[in-house]
C-alpha cells in the first residue's frame, strides 16, 4: 500500500466581507504556510486570499475544496495576521474587512520587468551595412523597433540578429531602494527637559517591551524633536527595527518627512491615499522584507506588514481623524496600542491637547506620562483674548469684529501675518430662498448643501453630490431668491480682501489644496512670507510653524460647541489650542484672538487663561458622571435602507432580542439625526455599558441573535466619534 501525506487543510481569510476564514484542502505537493497568498474557488469564482493557518486534516470527513494554488506575493507577517484578527474584534467587523486593508497595498500589479536588448558577443554569421549599423546603435536599446529605428534598418534585420544569438532579450526588475536611515546623521541638541524626555523614550524603545507613553507639551516644545531622537534610539538599538508615525493630515505629511529626512540623511517611505498604487505596491513590499525602515503616514500604515516594529509614534494623537468612519470603521490610535502590545513596540502618543481617554490612561498609570515644559528658545505661547460678539458685532453681513480687523491692520502694518481660522469650507454653509424660506439640501440626503463661489457649485459635504448654483428657487420657482447665509472660508477671504485691498491672501483648505505638493507650496510661501493673511480651515491649523505668524484670529470660535455631542467641547478646546498655539512661534510675541458669542463658557475659559488642566478636570468630572468615555464605553449601531418598511421591522426585531447584561443600557431604536443618506434611510442605537463590561462581545451576540435581512445594512461603531 502506498504511504498516503496526511491531509492538509489550510484556513484561508478572504478580503471580503464573511463572518469567517474558510477551510481549504492542501492538494499533495503544494507547500503553504501561514501567511501565504493563496488562490482558492469561492462558488463559481476565484478569488485571492491569505492562509491564516495549515492544521492536520486526519478525521475529516467533510468534502473540502482544494486550494488552486500559491500566489506569488511577499507573505504576511505573523504580527499582521494577528493584528488583523485583533482589529477586527475590536471592531465587531468581519476580518476579511480588516485583512482587505492590510493588503491594499498589493491592489497594483507587480511592476513589469524592464525589457533591454544587448549584444551577446556571439560575431554575426555575415556583416552587412545595415547588420553593422543595428550593432553599433544596439548599446541600451529597448526593443526591436526601436533599435531598428535608431539604425535605420527594417525590423528583420534587427531579428535575424536575434534568432540567430548575436542579440539577446534581457529583463531586469529594479528593486527601488530605500537606503538605510543613519541615526547618527544630524542629531539634535536637545534642552534639558527634551533631553530627559528622549532618554526615557530611548530607554522604553531599548527594552524591546511593549509600551506606551504620553508625550505631552505645547506646541513648539520640540515633541517632534524628541520623537525623532526615539526613532534613532530604534535604529541603534536594532540594526533591523523599523519606526512607524502616524500623522492625521496628508497635509502635515511633508513637513514631517522633511524633519525625518534632515535628522537621517534619507527620506521615510510615505503611505496614505494620496500616494499612487504602484509606488504604494513598492513600500509594501519593501516593509515586508524589513528593506523600508520608517513609514510616515496616514491611519491605514498601521496595518502595513511590518516584520520589526520598534516604535508606533502617534502624532497629534487626540486628532478625530485617527477614527476611520467608513467601511471598516476604527480608531487608528488605540489600534496602534494593539499593534505595538503586539509587536512588543514602544507606542508614543504625542499631543498638545491630550485626548481625556489618553490622559485618563496615564493619570492611572496604564501609560508612561512625559511631559515638555516650555516653548523651545525664546518663542512664547501667544496671549489669548476673547472678542464678545455681542458687544463689538461685525458690521451687517460681516464676519470679522472692529477688534479683531484692528488687530489686523496692525499686524498687516509690521510686515507679520495673520492667521484667520474658519473650520468650514466653502463659501456659505446654507443657501436659503428668501422668497418662500426653504433651505437647499441634497436631493438623496438631509444635510445642507454648501455654497462653493470659486467654483459656483452647491456642494453636499457628506456625499459629495454638487450641482451648478441654480438661478431659480427649486422649490418656488422664484428667480434669483436664493441667499447665502453664514460665512465659509471663501467668504472670509472675500471680507479680508475688501479690507486689505493690497494684502497677499490665500485660502488653505482641502477645496484650494487638494494634495501634498499643493500643501507643500502654500506652507512654504506662508514661511517664506510670500502671503500676508492665510484664511484656513483645520487643514493649516495643525503642525506647521510660520515664524511670522503673529496673528490668529478665530472667526467662529462657537462653531464646534453648536453640535453638542460627547467630545464637543473637548474637540473645541484642542482644534482651538491648536489653532491659537500657531501664532508667535519665533522671536515674536503672538496673539490670539477668538471670535465668540459664549465668552463665559468654561470652553473659552479655559482657552482664555490658557488653563488645560482646569478644562481636562472639569470635562473629566462630566464624563465620569455620566459614564461615559472614558469612564464607560460606547458603541453605536447604525442601520440603513433604501426600504422604509424593511429598516423599521428590523429595528423591531434587533429592539426585541437585546440581550441581558449588567451594566449595559440600550438606547433606541431612533431616526439618525441625519435620517437620510444616499438615498437611505438612517437609524441609530446606542449601547453604553460600564468599563469593565466587553462590549464587543455584548454587541457580536446580540447581532447573531437577530441577522439583517439582505436590504437592510448594519454598521457597528465601537466607540463612536458621530452621533449623525
Ligand atoms: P512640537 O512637535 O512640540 O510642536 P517641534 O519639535 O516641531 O515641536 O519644535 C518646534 C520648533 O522648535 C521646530 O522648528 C524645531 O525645529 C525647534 N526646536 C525644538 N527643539 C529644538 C532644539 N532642541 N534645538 C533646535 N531647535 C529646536
Amino acid at each position: 500500500m502506498r504511504e498516503e501525506r496526511a491531509m492538509l487543510i489550510a484556513e484561508v481569510l478572504l478580503p471580503l466581507p464573511l463572518p469567517e476564514p474558510f477551510d481549504y484542502a492542501v492538494p499533495d505537493g503544494l507547500d503553504v504556510a501561514a501567511g501565504d497568498h493563496v488562490a482558492v474557488p469561492l462558488g463559481p469564482r476565484q478569488v485571492r486570499g491569505v492562509v491564516v493557518s495549515v492544521r492536520d486534516g486526519a478525521g475529516h470527513n467533510r468534502p473540502l475544496k482544494s486550494v488552486i494554488g500559491r500566489v506569488d506575493e511577499p507573505a504576511l507577517p505573523p504580527g499582521s495576521l494577528e493584528f488583523v484578527r485583533w482589529a477586527a474584534r475590536w471592531s465587531v467587523s468581519p476580518p476579511g474587512e480588516a485583512l482587505a486593508i492590510a493588503i491594499r497595498g498589493l491592489r497594483a500589479p507587480p511592476p513589469r520587468p524592464e525589457r533591454r536588448l544587448e549584444l551577446t558577443g556571439k560575431a554575426p554569421a555575415k556583416l552587412t551595412a545595415a547588420r553593422e549599423r543595428v550593432l553599433q546603435a544596439a548599446q541600451g536599446a529597448a526593443s526591436a523597433a526601436d533599435l531598428a529605428r535608431a539604425a535605420g534598418v527594417s525590423p528583420g534585420v534587427v531579428k535575424a540578429l536575434l534568432d540567430e544569438g548575436v542579440l539577446q532579450v534581457v529583463e531586469t526588475v529594479t528593486t527601488p531602494s530605500f537606503p538605510p536611515p543613519d541615526p547618527e546623521h544630524a542629531p539634535a541638541r536637545l534642552n534639558p527637559d527634551q533631553a530627559a524626555a528622549a532618554r526615557a523614550l530611548a530607554e522604553a524603545v531599548r527594552t524591546g517591551r511593549f509600551s506606551a507613553t504620553l508625550l505631552d507639551g505645547v506646541t513648539g516644545s520640540g515633541k517632534t524633536e524628541v520623537y525623532l531622537e526615539a526613532a534613532a534610539e530604534a535604529l541603534r538599538a536594532d540594526p533591523a527595527a523599523q519606526v512607524l508615525v502616524l500623522l492625521p493630515e496628508i497635509a502635515l505629511t511633508q513637513a514631517v518627512i522633511a524633519r525625518f529626512e534632515a535628522r537621517f540623511g534619507v527620506a521615510p517611505a510615505e503611505w496614505h491615499s494620496g500616494v499612487a498604487p504602484p509606488r504604494r505596491r513598492r513600500v509594501w513590499e519593501a516593509v515586508a522584507a524589513g528593506r523600508c525602515r520608517i513609514v510616515v503616514g496616514a491611519r491605514s500604515a498601521l496595518f502595513l506588514p511590518f516584520t520589526t516594529l520598534r516604535l508606533i509614534v502617534v502624532d497629534e494623537e487626540h486628532d478625530g481623524s485617527y477614527k476611520q468612519e467608513e467601511g471598516f470603521i476604527y480608531h487608528a490610535r488605540d489600534l496602534a496600542v494593539v499593534r505595538g502590545k503586539i509587536e512588543r513596540a514602544a507606542v508614543v502618543l504625542a499631543s498638545a491637547t491630550p485626548s481625556l481617554e489618553t490622559v485618563n490612561n496615564a493619570e492611572a498609570g496604564r501609560y508612561r506620562w512625559i511631559r515638555l515644559g516650555a516653548r523651545h528658545g525664546t518663542a512664547r505661547l501667544p496671549d489669548i483674548e476673547l472678542i464678545d460678539m455681542r458687544e463689538t458685532p461685525p458690521e451687517r453681513g460681516r464676519w470679522l469684529s472692529p477688534p479683531l480687523v484692528t488687530a489686523m491692520a496692525e499686524t498687516y502694518g509690521r510686515g507679520e501675518q495673520t492667521l484667520l481660522f474658519l473650520n468650514r469650507r466653502g463659501y456659505a454653509p446654507l443657501v436659503l430662498c428668501r422668497a418662500c424660506g426653504m433651505k437647499l439640501t441634497a436631493p438623496d440626503t438631509d444635510s445642507w448643501l454648501v455654497e462653493h463661489r470659486y467654483t459656483g457649485r452647491l456642494v453636499c459635504h457628506l456625499t459629495g453630490f454638487s450641482m451648478p448654483k441654480p438661478e431659480r428657487c427649486p422649490h418656488c420657482a422664484a428667480k434669483d431668491s436664493l441667499t447665502a447665509i453664514g460665512p465659509g472660508v471663501e467668504r472670509v477671504e472675500e471680507e479680508a480682501r475688501s479690507l486689505f485691498p493690497e494684502a497677499r491672501i490665500a485660502v488653505f483648505s482641502s477645496d484650494t489644496i487638494p494634495d501634498g505638493a499643493s500643501a507643500r507650496a502654500l506652507v512654504e510661501r506662508m514661511a517664506g512670507g510670500e502671503i500676508d493673511i492665510l484664511v484656513a480651515t483645520q487643514a493649516a491649523a495643525k503642525g506647521h510653524n510660520f515664524p511670522r505668524l503673529t496673528l490668529v484670529g478665530v472667526v467662529d470660535a462657537d462653531l464646534g460647541l453648536r453640535g453638542g455631542d460627547l467630545r464637543a467641547g473637548e474637540r473645541t478646546f484642542q482644534l482651538l489650542a491648536q489653532a491659537t498655539g500657531r501664532a508667535g512661534r519665533a522671536d515674536r510675541p503672538g496673539r490670539a484672538l477668538l471670535q465668540t458669542y459664549l465668552p463665559e463658557h468654561s470652553v473659552m475659559q479655559a482657552l482664555k487663561r490658557q488653563d488645560r488642566e482646569a478644562f481636562l478636570a472639569a470635562e473629566m468630572a462630566d464624563r465620569q458622571d455620566a459614564g461615559m468615555p472614558p469612564f464607560g464605553r460606547l458603541v453605536a449601531l447604525i442601520l440603513s435602507s433604501q426600504d422604509s418598511h424593511a429598516i423599521e421591522t428590523y429595528a423591531r426585531t434587533l429592539a426585541a432580542a437585546i440581550p441581558n447584561a449588567d451594566g449595559v443600557e440600550v438606547y433606541g431604536p431612533a431616526d439618525a439625526p441625519l435620517a437620510l443618506v444616499r438615498g437611505r434611510r438612517r437609524k441609530r442605537f446606542l449601547v453604553r455599558g460600564d468599563r469593565e463590561v466587553d462590549l464587543q462581545a455584548f454587541t457580536a451576540t446580540w447581532l447573531a441573535r437577530a441577522k439583517p435581512p439582505s436590504s437592510v445594512r448594519v454598521q457597528v461603531d465601537v466607540d463612536p466619534y458621530s452621533f449623525l
